[in-house]
Order: C-alpha cells, then sequence, then structure tokens
C-alpha cells in the first residue's frame, strides 16, 4: 500500500518549549531552521494562527535580487542570494531559482541619475549591477517598445544579473521540511493571544489553546508583527498597507528577465509554468485588509501593455492581495533581548521580505542562540528611529502619521 510521507509534523502542542516563534512565514521558519541546524537547538516551536504560508510568503511575486540602495542593505541581501543553491541541496527540495536577472527602467536623466547609486553602491560591495541605455534594456528585453509613443518614454535602466525568482511555496515547504525534519515543532491553526513577562523578562505565550512557557520568543508574524510587539510595550514605527498581484493565462516562454518600472509602478516576470506574474506599488492607506481593486487590474494592464505592446490582449486568470509591513525608511527592524529580555523581533520588510527571509532567519538564530547580536544586523535596530539615523534604502522617507 503506497503511504503518503507528510513533510512536516503534526505535534502535539507541550507545555514549554525552549524558544518560541510567533509567525510560519518565511522569517520564522527560517530562524527556526537555522536555530536547529547551526546551533542544535530543537525544543522549538513555530506557531501560526493560520497555516504556514498564510502571510506574505505565499502570496508574493517570488522576485530576488541583492541591488538594495545602501551598503548594509546589499550586503546582507547579497548574503541571502548566494543560499539558495546551497538551501536547495541541504533541504532537498527543488526551490526552482531561476537566475534570469532584473531590469529596472527609468524614464528620465534623473530617474537614471538615482540609480547611478544604486549601481556605485553595489559594484562597491562585489554585487553585478550595471546602468543601460535604452538601446541596452531592449537588447536585454526585446519586447520593450523604447520609442517615444509611450507616455514616458524608456530612457535607461539598472541591469542586475544574480537576481531572479525561487518558487515561494517551495521555499516554505522546504524550510518546514527541513526545521520538521530536525524535531522543530510546527503549531497550525494556533493564536497567540498574549505574551507574558515577569521581571523584565519573557516567559511564556498565551495561546488559544493554552499558555506555552518558553525562555525565549522570537516575533516574526509580518504585518502583524506592530500588534505582538505592542502586547510587551513595545512600539514599532510600521504601517501596514495592502499590496497587490495578478498571475495572466500560462505562455510559451518569451520573457527571460524580471522587469520593473518604478514610473509605471508596475513589474513582471514569467513564471516557468508560463503565466505572467504582475505587481506593481502598495494602496497607499494603512489597513489589514487582503482586498482587491478593479482600479489595479485597469493600472496594470494599462501599464505593462504600454511598455511590452506585445502583451495586448492578454487575460489575468488571479489577482491576490498581502499585507507589507512598511517602515519609514523600507529597511527592516531587527532587534531584541533589550526592552523585554530573551524577546526578539524580525519585522518591517515591506515588499523585501522575501528574499531576505533565509539569511535574516539565519543571523536572527544566532543571535538568539548565542545572545551576541552579529555585526550585519547592527544597523537594523530599532533605536535608529529614536537617533534619526534612517537608512537610506528610500529616497523620501515615508510617514503615514504617528506611530501607533
Ligand atoms: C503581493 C506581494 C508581493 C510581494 N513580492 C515580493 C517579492 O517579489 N520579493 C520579496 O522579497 N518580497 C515580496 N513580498 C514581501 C514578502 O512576501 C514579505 O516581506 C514576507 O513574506 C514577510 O515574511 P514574514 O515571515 O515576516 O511574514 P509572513 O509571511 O506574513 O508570515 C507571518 C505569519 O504570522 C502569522 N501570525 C500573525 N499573527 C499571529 C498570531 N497572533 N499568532 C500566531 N501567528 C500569527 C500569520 O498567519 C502569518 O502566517 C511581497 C508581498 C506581497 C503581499
Amino acid at each position: 500500500m503506497f503511504a503518503m510521507k507528510r513533510l512536516w509534523n503534526r505535534p502535539t502542542q507541550k507545555s514549554a518549549y525552549d524558544t518560541v516563534i510567533i509567525g510560519g512565514g518565511l522569517h520564522g521558519l527560517a530562524a527556526a531552521y537555522y536555530l536547529a541546524r547551526d546551533h542544535g537547538l530543537t525544543d522549538v516551536a513555530v506557531i501560526d494562527r493560520r497555516y504556514i504560508g498564510f502571510g506574505g510568503a505565499g502570496r508574493n511575486t517570488a522576485i530576488v535580487r541583492a541591488n538594495q540602495r545602501t551598503q548594509e542593505n546589499v550586503h546582507l541581501y547579497n548574503e541571502g542570494l548566494k543560499l539558495w543553491p546551497e538551501l536547495t541541496r541541504e533541504l532537498d527540495f527543488n526551490l526552482m531559482f531561476y537566475n534570469c536577472g532584473n531590469l529596472n527602467l527609468v524614464h528620465s536623466e534623473a530617474g537614471l541619475g538615482a540609480f547611478r547609486m544604486n549601481v556605485a553602491t553595489a559594484q562597491f560591495c562585489g554585487v553585478k549591477s550595471e546602468l543601460l541605455d535604452a538601446k541596452g534594456c531592449k537588447e536585454v528585453v526585446p519586447q520593450l517598445d523604447i520609442s517615444d509613443r509611450l507616455k514616458f518614454p524608456i530612457y535607461g535602466g539598472m541591469y542586475h544579473p544574480p537576481g531572479g525568482t525561487i518558487r515561494h511555496d517551495a521555499l516554505v515547504w522546504g524550510l518546514a521540511k527541513g526545521a520538521a525534519k530536525k524535531g522543530v515543532h510546527i503549531l497550525q491553526q494556533t493564536e497567540v493571544m498574549d505574551i507574558g513577562v515577569d521581571k523584565g523578562r519573557v516567559t511564556s505565550v498565551r495561546t488559544d489553546k493554552g499558555v506555552i512557557n518558553a525562555r525565549r520568543v522570537l516575533i516574526a508574524a509580518g504585518g502583524y508583527s506592530t500588534l505582538l510587539c505592542r502586547m510587551v510595550g513595545i512600539l514599532l514605527p510600521i504601517h501596514v498597507l495592502t499590496i497587490q498581484a495578478m498571475v495572466s493565462q500560462p505562455m510559451k516562454p518569451f520573457l527571460h528577465h524580471v522587469v520593473s518600472s518604478g514610473t509605471y509602478h508596475a513589474y513582471c516576470h514569467q513564471s516557468l509554468k508560463g503565466e505572467l506574474v504582475t505587481g506593481s506599488h502598495m494602496d497607499p492607506w494603512p489597513n489589514y485588509t487582503t482586498r482587491v481593486t478593479a482600479r489595479y487590474i485597469k493600472h496594470q494592464a494599462e501599464a505593462l501593455t504600454e511598455m511590452m505592446p506585445c502583451l495586448k490582449g492578454l487575460k489575468f486568470m488571479r489577482i491576490w492581495s498581502g499585507l507589507a509591513d512598511m517602515t519609514p525608511d523600507m529597511a527592516p527592524i531587527m532587534d531584541g533581548n533589550t526592552q523585554v529580555e530573551n524577546l526578539f523581533y524580525d519585522a518591517g520588510w515591506g515588499y523585501f521580505g522575501f528574499k531576505s527571509a533565509p539569511i535574516a532567519g539565519r543571523y536572527m538564530a544566532k543571535w538568539i542562540a548565542t545572545g551576541q547580536r552579529p555585526d550585519i544586523l547592527s544597523p537594523f535596530g530599532l533605536e535608529r528611529y529614536r537617533e534619526a539615523r534612517l537608512q537610506g534604502e528610500t529616497s523620501t522617507p515615508i510617514n503615514y502619521g504617528p506611530w501607533d
């Protein structure tokens, strides 16, 4: 008789774990995996109120790259980019890394000027990235219309060959499999309602299935991290916005790069299944809904067919949305063990948290296990906002109102 083998366990919840991780997204699962793999810490539970991959982990558009704006971020994302082949091997799970490269388009000399800084920073950090003129962009992506017909004619672009795409569900399932195999408990359909603190030290989490004592707690709950941190009096300068995405009907392979345009607020790539995967900027009103809008579909259709007229007539098949946890400087917050002893948090990844998940999880695991903050994480502390040392990941710091 053929028996299906489960990829991860369905354990009975224990009354105590050494470490509890709140959030079964990629950051939580990666931290659990590396706690077990690198530090032998297997008395760990990953708790999710729905199911693993329910959040941004299972809703993103799967783009990976390392051409961020600042050196601190480039170093971190670049280490993350190098992990894919290694993870595919050690998880024994095909993550379907497609190293197709990313092309970010610009539509003015000023835009190209802004990319000059990204390219210079990337090259300084040893990351491949180059500026292209409009003709160069067309050589990379022949479907682009570089004529003056466009409302915003294509002026040039930033080409980043090491980037590409990964299958997002595969990464969720692979990390869950890897962590469970080492003994980590994955507790789904379990919601954390409160976090216990005694004499300034974390002691437990209260779930809808009972209290779990914990020596250490990591909050990695994506858009919900602000609410969880607030339970212990930590206020994060994060605003949660909805971000939408769509896929089209499948087509024969025609697009071999990730293409994006900030001016048109649109990006796309072709999945290995042949669908055009497309997303754009966030809806600019803070909320926790995962609604989709007709306005978005119209916008995407207009923007994509203007840049690539060959897409006219293509049908969208599915649309969905998720939450983007945005910080004022568009860089994440990885901190802990200060306001509350042994309580850590990893949040504020906005729309960059897929590509960074394994490397962030690896360093957070190191910090949790050793008690020493790895140097590479120092720039990402919460104190930078109080000390007005924002990271320059956006040229215009975002402020949606007071912290809440
Ligand atoms: C449409 C879209 C496109 C994106 N595209 C990209 C992209 O191309 N590249 C990229 O790098 N990033 C992208 N992102 C961003 C990326 O998906 C997120 O930054 C990333 O998934 C965040 O991971 P996480 O583990 O922090 O959170 P999540 O994956 O959101 O996981 C958090 C988990 O916490 C659980 N949870 C919440 N509250 C509780 C509670 N009280 N108790 C227990 N569990 C709880 C949730 O159920 C959820 O499963 C995109 C996001 C979206 C929505």
